[in-house]
């Protein structure tokens, strides 16, 4: 029988598929005594287990190629190391079980590397899910991480990290439901990036039966469990009508009247300038660089300099004559880098991350600095750089030394994503050229409201009249400046919410491809004038809800 879970539709299109779920972390195995007879066939368990998942490896390996290659290739070698197998028979002799053998010798491996030097402690996050794998094999559970399927699946987790769907191959994943995570977490950015269909902070999502037929709505944020024939066969016909009606024109971001509003894609790398380009950007907004150190050398080395000249300069000759617009890394709180964020912050999202990170890392904004100088030598694009999470103009000037020390030819411009960036952006402007708002931090410092929290979604809204305030100090300052600022938050992907930016004096919106046909779509039916007094009157209410509708009001001529 039919049953419909609802969340927020973060990532639109429908997608019909069997759930696959995302392997959870392995818990410790109970510390259970066996009698000395069931250590023969606990032994050969476990050798079966570890021989099974270094043959595992390798094949990924052998699929993945490249870096990621080599970083399976290194894990496989881990678990064929013969000292781990002698240890877990060991442990299996004195009377422990195989899972639990494994796991206790990985801790025993684990303080071996934590103790021999940086490079090695740097592979224990490797060696635990070597762990993770053995003990799920041993255990009959589901393999950490993503899912081994051959067949196209709808994907459910609880959450999922940036490491996680930096390597989600989209051939595959047909949907993704997540039963926490709010519309600004990195599931619902990278879903949409990937344009995946994606409904986040669906209740009771990650309890459901694996192989359930689910049919997920990304623009309505409806989760139907075991459709019916009929509702998918009406779901497909829908979801077909929606991409033919927006696949028309791929013409510059305008309002009715003409006031230019250059519609940018938010981008993670070189894989996704195709979808940006096709989606008719004008350039891009915000190329995220932590996703391209995170997919090449996972988090827990920095990218070489070569590789980074290498990938920027494909996204950069991708866009001659337009802006691409850079961030240099944005690491810790959600989306940590081994090699910059620090391993025990009490609270990291208002710990050490962003501009702050790398200012204590000078040698690592240097070498990102220096690649994107590089990689922009010669072609005809407009670069410019941005950092992330400023809290006020010592920061930006930092950032700003750091840039012509690094001799960087290119705007240099800062994200507004902390209140007191918007309070001051005046001085910010003092010494940059231009802002960027990514209103996805700036509400969650604005509210104190986690933004990975799917129960304080209600806080993360858009829509809030306390943020609209914030955007339009922000766009004022730049304009008596005589300076751009733009959005590249996910509130510039909501059709009606990027005609209010507008009418708050925001200079372009960027966005992930997918959400480029329907902005463009809903700012040529208004004027500049009528995008204005929606924001005005957006800002004079006391809630999203109300902001929302009295916007609506005024652009839908009601
Ligand atoms: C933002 O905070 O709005 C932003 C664009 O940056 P990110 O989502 O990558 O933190
Ligand atoms: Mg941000």
């Amino acid at each position: 029988m039919e049953t419909t879970l609802r969340g927020v539709g973060v990532s639109h299109g429908v997608a019909i598929g069997e759930i696959r779920h995302m392997g959870t972390a392995v818990l410790e195995p109970p510390a259970r005594q066996i009698p000395g007879s069931e250590a023969p066939r606990e032994q050969r368990r476990a050798r079966q287990a570890l021989q099974a998942v270094a043959a595992d490896l390798t094949a990924r390996g052998f699929l993945a190629g490249g870096d990621a290659q080599a970083v399976l290739e290194a894990q496989a070698l881990m678990v064929r190391d013969p000292e781990l197998l002698a240890d877990v028979e060991r442990r299996v002799a004195v009377g422990s079980t195989a899972e639990r053998a494994v796991y206790d010798a990985c801790a025993a491996y684990r303080d071996l590397l934590l103790g021999a030097g940086e490079y090695l402690a740097g592979r224990v996050a490797d060696l635990e899910d070597v762990r993770n794998r053995i003990v799920a094999r041993l255990l009959g559970v589901p393999m950490p991480g993503v899912p081994d399927s051959d067949e196209p699946y709808v994907l459910v987790a609880r959450d999922l990290a940036p490491a996680d769907t930096a390597l989600l191959d989209t051939a595959l994943v047909l949907g993704i439901v997540t039963e926490e995570g709010g519309p600004t977490s990195h599931s619902a950015i990278l879903a949409r990036a990937l344009g995946v269909p994606a409904v986040v902070g669906v209740p009771g999502a990650a309890e459901l039966p694996e192989s359930t037929v689910l049919a997920v709505d990304g623009s309505t944020g409806e989760v139907i469990v075991d459709p019916s024939a009929a509702r998918q066969d009406g779901l497909r016909a829908l979801a077909e009508q929606r991409k033919a009606e927006l696949a028309a024109a791929k013409d510059p971001g305008r309002t009715s009247d003409g006031h230019l509003v250059p519609l940018l894609a938010n981008i993670g790398g070189p894989a996704d300038v195709e979808a940006a380009l096709e989606a008719g950007a004008e350039g891009v907004g915000l190329l995220r660089t932590e996703f391209f150190a995170l997919s090449t050398t996972g988090s827990e080395e920095a990218p070489s300099e070569s590789s980074q000249v290498e990938a920027y300069r494909e996204v950069l000759s991708a866009f001659p004559g337009r802006r691409v617009v850079v961030r240099v890394l944005d690491a810790g709180a959600d989306k940590p880098l081994g090699f910059l964020s620090p391993a025990d912050e009490p609270n990291p999202a208002l710990g050490m991350r962003g501009v702050r990170t790398l200012l204590q890392h000078p040698e690592v904004l240097r070498t990102q600095l220096l690649a994107l100088t590089k990689a922009a030598e010669g072609l005809p694009v407009h670069l410019e750089v941005m950092a992330p999470m400023v809290a006020d103009r010592d920061d930006a000037r930092a950032f700003a030394e750091a840039c012509r020390a690094a001799g960087v030819r290119a705007s240099v411009g800062v994200m507004v994503e902390t209140p007191s960036a918007a309070l001051r952006a005046r001085a910010l402007l003092r010494e940059v050229e231009f802002l960027s708002v990514g209103t996805n931090d700036l509400a969650q410092y604005a509210f104190a409201a986690d933004r990975q929290a799917a129960t304080l979604s209600r806080l993360q809204d858009p829509w809030h009249p306390a943020l609209l305030d914030l955007v339009a100090m922000t766009a004022e300052a730049a304009r008596a400046e005589g300076k751009s600022c733009g959005v590249c938050g996910e509130a510039a992907a909501d059709p009606l919410l990027a005609c209010v930016l507008t009418g708050l004096g925001v200079t372009s919106l960027s966005m992930a491809p997918s959400a480029l046909s329907r902005v463009r779509a809903a700012l040529a039916t208004c004027t500049l004038a009528q995008c204005r007094r929606a924001a005005a009157a957006a800002r004079s209410a006391d809630s999203p809800e109300e902001a929302r509708l009295a916007a609506r009001a005024v652009l839908s001529g009601e």
